[in-house]
């Protein structure tokens, strides 16, 4: 068995494969669900189930919208603010880290946009707090799980502004109160499906831009309207998302992933705290339980380290190259018996090279 601790694109239940297999060669139908017209009844009903089942596992309310669309979770960086930045209104972008600070600078090209609040003095370690509600927010951009340094926001900030968030690498691995978002989303190649499609979810209330006034395929009310097939989709990218979102359904839906994740993750910090050789990157209270980040005490053993996980099967662990050391990426398809493997090592690690 080989234990995937990639960021994304990553891991995938194998019985979930086998039967993505099975629709794309396509034994009992003549023609494989990726040689047809997205206008066919056989596709509409695929995107139909996704909509839906999408609608339900986030217990959306009326007022919010669905959409999956392309370009990943970059495009988005730009989408938003191009249809709600406003005149006289201010984007405001809580920075913590990459995703969120490259999501900032892209909305400077439509509009004034002011960070925050931000945790880059101690290296994104940290979620940082704000104190003054800004009266003027065209919207409030937070990321709700950060990749790349391991830190994730486990309450919903209060504000009377729109909250935007990016939670491409924690959707559907965590409990959220999701209508209490203006506009969520999440590119697919991490808990959602794989790599090519992008799950937008938008409250209705932050339209104020008359139609017409965005270009058509930037305004997400032409893609909710056209129920995601408003031009050729990533046909593949859906047929994996809606087979990945039946899985969380029969598995028990958002609740059983959440505590699942939380169990994965508390005992691979536990004993990352235990271990005389490694520490945790993030501070205790923010801490991923998607992506544990962490370091060797001594840089010197961290290629030993890895060379000794990869002769168990481990694969995918060594971190971003902005921080360097490990992370270890658990999403919801990642079993526990996984994480065990990995504690495992480290403590046969530390007994042997201590
Ligand atoms: N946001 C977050 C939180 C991410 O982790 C990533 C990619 N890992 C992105 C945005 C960018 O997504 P994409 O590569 O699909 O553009």
């Amino acid at each position: 068995m080989i234990h995937n601790f990639y960021a994304g694109p990553s891991i995938i239940s194998a019985a979930l494969l086998e039967e993505a297999a099975t629709q794309i060669i396509s034994r009992d139908e003549l023609l494989s669900v990726i040689e047809i017209s997205h206008r066919s009844k056989r596709f509409g009903d695929i995107v139909d189930e996704l909509h839906h089942l999408t609608r339900e596992l986030l217990a959306l309310n009326d007022d919010h919208e669905v959409c999956y669309l392309q370009g990943g979770g970059r495009q988005q960086f730009f989408q938003i603010p191009q249809n709600f930045s406003q005149v006289f209104k201010t984007n405001y972008y809580v920075d913590t880290g990459n995703w969120a600070n490259g999501a900032m600078k892209e909305a400077r090209f439509f509009g004034n946009t002011e960070e925050l609040a931000s945790s880059k003095e101690n290296g994104y370690r940290h979620i940082p707090n704000w104190k003054d509600d800004p009266e003027d927010a065209a919207y409030i951009y937070t990321c709700t799980n950060n990749t790349i340094y391991g830190t994730q926001f486990f309450e919903t900030p209060k504000t009377n502004s729109h909250l935007v968030a990016d939670m491409s690498s924690d959707l559907f691995g965590i409990s959220r109160d999701f209508n209490a978002y203006g506009l969520f989303y999440a590119a697919t190649q991490k808990n959602a499906g794989t790599a090519g499609a992008c799950l937008v979810v938008v409250d209705k209330k932050m339209f104020n831009k008359p139609e017409g006034s965005v270009p058509t395929m930037i305004d997400y009310r032409t893609h909710i309207n056209k129920k995601s097939l408003y031009n050729t989709p990533p046909v593949f990218a859906f047929v994996m998302s809606l087979l990945v979102l039946k899985w969380i359904k029969e598995k028990g839906g958002i609740t059983y992933f959440d505590a699942a994740n939380r169990e994965k993750a508390s005992l691979l910090y536990g004993e990352l705290e235990r271990n005389e050789l490694f520490e945790p990157y993030a501070n205790k209270e923010d801490r991923s339980v998607m992506n544990a980040v962490f370091t060797a005490k001594n840089e010197q053993i961290e290629k030993h380290f890895l060379d000794r996980a990869a002769k168990e099967n481990i694969v995918g662990i060594k971190g971003h190259r902005n921080i360097g050391g490990f992370r270890a990426s658990m999403y919801n398809a990642l079993p526990i018996e996984s994480v065990q493997v990995l504690v495992d090592v480290m403590q046969e690690f530390e007994r042997t090279q201590g």
